[in-house]
């Protein structure tokens, strides 16, 4: 019997058209595909355990139901908190930019999918700070849009209207369009975050990426593909 491809947080073999890609979106569960690339870097790498604890920004369902199940410390955090009510209030508030005056605690995992294009502050400083938040032996996985060929480019002024924004940077409040030719310098900055990209096929070979309807560009710089900064050793 041949096994159809499935979503790695659900198992629905339901997945369809999101904005115009195929294979892009889980009808069930709604995650996109480096929502489920990063699920299966997660067990890959074995950092799910019951003991774990997970800070997750802008958490979506699908993972956040997984997490919730798989993590008795498991902390959802989001700068709009009301668009969660409908499935889920207890998502806590922060601001990325005032890390130290949101964020409690320590973490052994924090995981965020394009989140730091929205950061109206410096990019490595929000990185540095989310890095101090890591236990010892803990990692922060992360996506961003990065659009190849060219280099980041940013503006926080906050007089740019919606529509100088949705030009320049791709969405009426992106702060920066991260580009390949530069963004690994761009995460690290003057605080030498160690910021690199996962090698895709380390962790999952070209069949499972194929199970998994994710595509190539998860092993290059690109908007589906994951980051990683460990914690300072
Ligand atoms: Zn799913």
């Amino acid at each position: 019997m041949q096994i159809k491809p499935s979503c790695p947080i659900c198992n629905s073999h339901d997945i369809g058209v999101f904005n115009g890609r195929e294979n892009a979106r889980c009808v069930n569960c709604g995650a996109l595909e480096r929502t489920r690339f990063m699920f299966l870097l997660l067990n890959r790498m074995g950092i799910l355990h019951p003991d774990t604890s997970v800070l997750h920004f802008a958490p979506e369902p699908g993972m956040f139901r997984r997490l919730s199940q798989l993590c008795s410390s498991y902390t959802p955090m989001d700068y709009n908190v009301d668009q969660y009510d409908k499935w889920s209030p207890e998502v806590r508030f922060v601001d990325l930019c005032d890390v130290d005056g949101t964020v409690t605690g320590t973490y052994d995992l924090i995981i965020h999918n394009h989140v730091l294009e929205h950061v109206p502050c410096s990019v490595s400083s929000v990185v540095a700070k989310l890095k101090a938040r890591l236990n010892p032996g803990g990692v922060m996985l992360f996506s961003i849009p990065t659009r190849a060929g060219v280099a980041t480019s940013e503006d926080l002024d906050p007089s740019l209207t919606h529509e100088e924004r949705h030009a320049r940077f791709g969405q009426w409040d992106h702060m920066r369009l991260f580009g390949a030719d530069d963004v690994i310098e761009i995460l690290n900055g003057s605080e030498d975050n160690g910021a690199e990209l996962v090698p895709a096929y380390d962790y999952i070979s070209p069949k499972e990426r194929e199970m998994a309807l994710l595509p190539p560009a998860i092993e290059r710089l690109s908007g589906h593909s994951i980051y990683k900064v460990a914690a300072a050793s």
